[in-house]
């Protein structure tokens, strides 16, 4: 039999990425079972693909259209919280966590089994819970794989030495596609034009994150968790080529890196690799054709989501949720034209300010950590609708 897969967020474009590197590897993986949002006619095409044993949607609304959108094809389904349970309670060896947004929290949560491997893409439930999420995988013995490409990159560096003998850690950011712009035109972004990311292509919500800066803010907090730095031992460095995407820096001196082609096939490989790394049809690293490496520190005056973001992460507690919450409200209202792109860091500042301190300390539970998120939702809706209003008015 072969190793067992579950995809949570198989729709997404993490989700088929895993699906095209697992075309690449026919007879060695089986899927278990796949999860989605909404998205029936996606899911469903995929499942007919790749035939898991369990297809679920977490709209609970949908079930009809999934049973027959699947009619005849012998795969059993479900929609609704208990059926994305039902999905991760399946017998599978590696979940990969591609849910987008804190909807990913419970469910990877919830994949959480003795033994079992998690390649996590999810990076918003180490931001929002990540003390806990860490202290249960360990407790359970789940085994937790960054599949985030810096992520991934930084824990193949850190492989060459002793976790101790480490000094800091550095990030790379492609700086997104308004690197060279002025504030004056990135305030007045458009959601197509953070839809042109530079060497990636991703799902909407990462994608303004990558233009506001907040994705690599995000990914200092999982770095944070996944590796146990401090906040002072963590770095950002903007490389528009994204060959590196993470760097170690040892105690004697030394660095080592992570490159690769920016190919998210290239780390989902990696998380689902056993002993041996596994074989993938991707084009060569090819340093002379690239020509030059570039670097610049990032500016958080332009991008004060990185600033926002890294104060977060210097409060702790329960701010980096805050963070998060507040940041996913100005995204979808961003995204479907009801608040401008400088509206974004401006809610997440003001929705921060609002809790102070660290937002009631860490999170012991998910559960606490969701009741936080559900908080600063509440409070950054509350600050987007006079803009709504405003904006409303004009036309
Ligand atoms: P996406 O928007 O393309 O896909 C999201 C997936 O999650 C879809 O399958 C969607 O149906 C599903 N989904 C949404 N809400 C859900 C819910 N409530 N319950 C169950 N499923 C739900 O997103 P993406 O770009 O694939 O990113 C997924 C995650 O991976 C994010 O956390 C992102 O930060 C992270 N990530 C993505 C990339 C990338 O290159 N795309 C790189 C690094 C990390
Ligand atoms: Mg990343």
């Amino acid at each position: 039999m072969g190793h067992r897969i579950t995809i949570l967020g198989a729709t997404g474009s993490i989700g088929k990425s895993t699906a095209d590197v697992l075309a690449q590897h026919p007879g060695r993986f089986e899927v278990a079972a796949l999860v989605a949002g909404s998205d029936v006619r996606g899911v469903a095409e995929m499942a007919r693909r790749l035939r898991p044993s369990f297809v679920a949607l977490a709209d609970a609304s949908r079930q009809t259209a999934l049973r027959d959108a699947l009619s005849g094809s012998g795969i059993a389904n479900g929609a609704g919280a208990s059926a994305v349970l039902e999905a991760v309670e399946r017998e599978a060896e590696t979940i990969v966590a591609a849910i987008s947004g804190v909807a990913g929290l419970a469910p990877t949560h919830a994949a959480l089994k003795p033994g079992r491997r998690i390649g996590l893409a999810n990076k918003e439930s180490l931001v929002c819970a990540g003390a806990a999420f860490m202290r249960d995988a360990a407790a359970i013995g789940a085994v937790i794989l960054p599949m985030d490409s810096e992520h991934n990159a930084l824990a193949q560096a850190l492989a060459s030495g002793h976790p101790d003998d480490v000094v800091t850690m550095t990030l790379t950011a492609s700086g997104g596609p308004f690197r060279t712009w002025d504030a004056a035109r990135i305030a007045d972004a458009t959601p197509a034009h953070t839809a042109k990311h530079p060497t990636y292509s991703m799902g909407a919500k990462i994608n303004v994150d990558s233009a506001s800066l907040m994705n690599k803010g995000l990914e200092l907090i999982e770095a944070h968790h996944l590796f146990g730095l401090g906040p002072d031992q963590l770095d950002v460095v903007v490389h528009p080529q994204s060959i590196i995407h993470g760097l170690v820096h040892w105690r004697d001196g030394a660095v080592t890196a992570g490159l690769a082609n920016p190919d998210m096939k290239i780390p989902i490989a990696n998380c689902l690799a056993i002993e041996r790394r596994l074989t993938m049809d991707v084009p060569r690293l090819d340093l002379a054709a690239i020509g030059g490496f570039t670097f610049e520190a990032p500016d958080e005056a332009r991008f004060p989501c990185l600033r926002l973001a890294r104060a977060a992460l210097a409060a702790g507690g329960g701010m980096p949720a805050v963070l998060n919450g507040a940041n996913e409200i100005a995204v979808a209202a961003f995204l479907e034209g009801r608040a401008t792109f400088s509206d974004i860091a401006r809610v997440v500042e003001e929705t921060c300010a609002a809790f102070g301190g660290a937002a009631g300390g860490e999170p012991a539970t998910i559960e606490d950590a969701l009741a936080l998120d559900r908080e600063a939702r509440r409070i950054a809706a509350g600050l987007l609708a006079p803009v709504a209003r405003s904006a409303a008015a004009r036309l």
